[in-house]
């Protein structure tokens, strides 16, 4: 398992995929990635030291993943975060949060504040489309409002190639996702063990109508493979 990697193009970081207690939430019908975890502590401040020593600091800017929200990140594991903020020398961290867990976050940015950091908070929406991410991708928003969704975040992941999903859908997500975050990341869904599997049709309809329009913008990161960002397996 790679966890740990360069980001050169738009937005350059570095980035850590690190291991915590696990998704809590675990009911979105297209994930299976919630196994990499484990409720051993140590085990986990082990790996994730190891993968936190290969940060070097050469963009002041560092995002952490953990296939769940970084309040399912050990204590130990966080301060060790923070203490790779202060020697590297990062000014700017990104985390990821599902929307369950929205209230923990000032006290997160307050944390990293204390010590210089600005924190940047990514929620996974997948769709704006309220019936579709609550009935097909079981995500768990009760808000139907992107503007209230989006307070308290500063970016969105949004999930494209399901079945039912049209280039209209998929334009509005992003224009919705555009208009109330900073930035937003589309991941295209392959193949997994999960219960709602992709469409070659609706992948293909994204390749070649919507991703020509949004590859170059520098507020949309699209990972048309998982592994896109050289972290994970
Ligand atoms: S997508 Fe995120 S919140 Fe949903 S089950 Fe997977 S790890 Fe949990």
């Amino acid at each position: 398992m790679q966890r740990y990697s360069v980001i050169t193009e738009k937005n350059p970081r570095e980035i850590v995929l690190l291991r915590g207690q696990g998704c809590r939430y675990r009911r979105c019908s297209f994930c299976d990635y919630h196994d990499d975890a484990s409720c051993d502590e140590k085990a986990n401040l082990e790996l994730n030291t190891e993968a936190l020593s290969h940060v070097t600091g050469r963009f002041g800017c560092l995002e952490v993943v953990n296939s769940g929200s970084f309040c399912e990140l050990d204590g130990s594991t966080m301060k060790a975060i923070m203490a790779v903020c202060t020697t590297k020398k990062i000014s700017t961290i990104h985390f990821e949060c599902h929307w369950l867990y929205r209230r923990h976050i000032p006290a997160l940015r307050k944390a990293f504040a204390e010590i210089g950091v600005d924190v940047k908070m990514k929620i996974g929406v997948e769709s704006f489309d309220a019936a579709y991410r609550e009935d097909v991708m079981l995500k768990g928003i009760r808000e139907t409002d992107p503007a209230k969704i989006a307070e308290g975040f500063n970016e969105c992941c949004l999930l494209f190639g399901l079945p039912g999903q049209t280039v209209k859908s998929m334009r509005n997500d992003i224009e919705t996702g555009l208009k109330h975050f900073e930035r937003i990341c589309v991941n295209i869904m392959v193949e997994n063990e999960a219960p709602l599997q992709p469409s070659d049709q609706v992948r293909q309809a994204f390749v070649n109508e919507i991703y020509p329009d949004y590859k170059d913008n520098p507020r949309v990161d699209i990972l048309l493979h998982n592994t896109d960002f050289g972290v994970g397996d």
